[in-house]
């Protein structure tokens, strides 16, 4: 089988064990990492700014430059410390404690501390409450100011610390934490290009982390990670607040019922192509190759299924934190991604509201690629907008040589679908750009002569005015 030299679907890693050194950051990123994501949850400060350093040197010396995103916990409510793990039984009573309760008299009820004191005012009797990644699941039949009482449906074991979920419950927790901010700001020190802010739940949760940035000076670009209920009722005002999106299917997959998370998926990527926005699916895609060095079927057709659906990033978590075979895993991704492109695509991005001039023209370039099965488009981008408006658009067959002179827009554009961004100092003269282009374009090997480009730029027109063009080059 052919191997197309250019993938459209870019990858994301989770860094952790199994892939934080430098020899294992080189390998993944020489197999095709092209985001790399740091997971708040588990992360500290200090080994954040060392691993941050450490990809861009990495990058540097790969000469291949890739995105940082640092995803955020935002509001998530655990267990507290229970001395020996539990083993809870069907049917058992089992009480969550709105706070440590040390001097609670002897009781034949089981029970441990949460970290959210309010979970009694938000949880009504009936309610489910799910602990550990939905495993264990207990319904809540009485409720007091201390503590829910209830009752174990699904039995399993409860440790430290466990991930509650409650869904369709509205928790009345800030969306960007203390602790939010305060890693953020650790990112904003060491130039992250994304932040993914954790159960959003509405447009104005991404205007506040938008807004802190902003405060902060910080370029960084934030994406939605959408996991419940709620976030799924605003989908359209998250996707237009935010600049992209994450479907965290993990948590999606536990606050709805499973067998919506196909018809979720779909329609968040739906409505992120009709907005242009870039759409990541990510969780468990290959989770068995945590431990074992080839995906099942499924797995794969899973991975197809979003590169069917035209998503910009399919994302890896335990399969590069702690698996065996995190090279293998992005492997897999770059090998499944690379032969689904080459079939016909959902096409969602049809209905993208082309609201500007600008977006016109862009269509128009595409348009043109398209008919002429030009080896790429070209497009001199500096904050990066009108390569965001090309990726947005789809095209069917050429990459989009998204050329500029910033490198943080160079980092932030590797996570967009089809974009390959490439680094040049601009000439004051836009032929002497062009050209210069060409030569990078040719000497990089990613085109021929003969090759025919699709360019988009500004010209000087009379008046000094700039104004777009769009034109159909053959490299010499
Ligand atoms: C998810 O729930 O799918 C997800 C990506 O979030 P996290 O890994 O941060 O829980």
């Amino acid at each position: 089988m052919h191997r197309p030299h250019f993938r459209r679907t870019k990858i994301i890693i989770t860094l952790g064990p199994a892939s934080e050194s430098e020899s294992a950051l080189e390998r993944l990123i020489q197999a095709g990492a092209d985001v790399v994501r740091l997971n708040m949850a588990h992360a500290k400060h200090e080994w954040v700014r060392t691993v941050i350093r450490r990809v861009r040197a990495v990058s540097a010396r790969l000469n291949k430059e890739v995105s940082i995103m640092m995803d955020i916990k935002g509001p998530e409510i655990r267990t507290g410390d229970v001395a020996v793990p539990y083993e809870l039984k069907v049917g058992e009573l089992f009480d969550f404690l709105a706070r440590p309760q040390p001097d609670r008299p002897a009781s034949e009820v089981r029970s441990v501390s949460v970290n959210y004191a309010d979970i009694v005012k938000d949880v009504a009797v009936g309610d489910t409450v799910l602990v550990d990644s939905g495993l264990i699941r207990l319904k809540v039949l009485e409720k007091d100011a201390d503590h829910l009482r209830c009752q174990v449906l699904v039995p399993g074991r409860l440790g430290s610390r466990r991930h509650i979920n409650l869904p369709g419950v509205r928790v009345n927790l800030p969306s960007f934490t203390e602790k939010d901010r305060a890693d953020t700001l650790v990112g904003i020190e060491e130039g992250i290009d994304y932040v993914a802010l954790s159960f959003v739940r509405e447009g104005r949760d991404i205007d506040q982390l938008v807004s802190f940035l902003q405060e902060h000076r910080s370029r960084a670009r934030v994406i939605a990670k959408i996991e419940d209920q709620q976030a799924i009722a605003n989908l359209d005002e998250i996707v237009r607040a935010s600049h992209g999106l994450m479907v965290a299917r993990g948590d999606l997959g536990i606050e709805c019922p499973f067998e919506e998370l196909p018809i979720l998926q779909r329609r968040a990527v739906q409505t992120c192509l009709a907005h242009g926005r870039p759409v990541i699916i990510a969780t468990h895609m290959l989770e068995t190759m945590i431990e074992n060095p080839v995906p099942t079927r499924a797995e794969i057709t899973d991975i197809a299924n979003a590169v069917f659906e035209e998503a910009d990033c399919i994302m890896l978590s335990g399969e590069t934190t702690i698996g065996k075979y995190p090279v293998e895993s992005v492997q897999v991704f770059d090998k499944v991604a690379r032969r689904m492109e080459q079939v016909e695509a959902a096409g969602y991005a049809s209905k993208l509201s082309l609201a500007s001039d600008k977006l016109k023209v862009l269509r128009s370039a595409v348009v043109m690629a398209d008919q002429l099965l030009a080896a790429g488009i070209v497009v001199f981008t500096r904050q990066g907008f009108m390569a965001q408006g090309l990726a947005a658009l789809r095209p069917r067959h050429s990459p989009i040589f998204a050329i500029t002179n910033n490198l943080e827009t160079q980092r932030q554009l590797a996570l967009l679908r089809s974009v390959d961004p490439l680094f040049l100092t601009f000439s004051s003269q836009p032929e002497e750009t062009v050209l210069s282009t060409l030569k990078l374009l040719k000497d990089t090997g990613r085109v021929e002569a003969g090759a025919k480009l699709v360019i988009v730029s500004d010209i000087l027109a009379s008046n000094n005015q700039l104004v777009d063009s769009i034109q159909l080059r053959t490299v010499g």
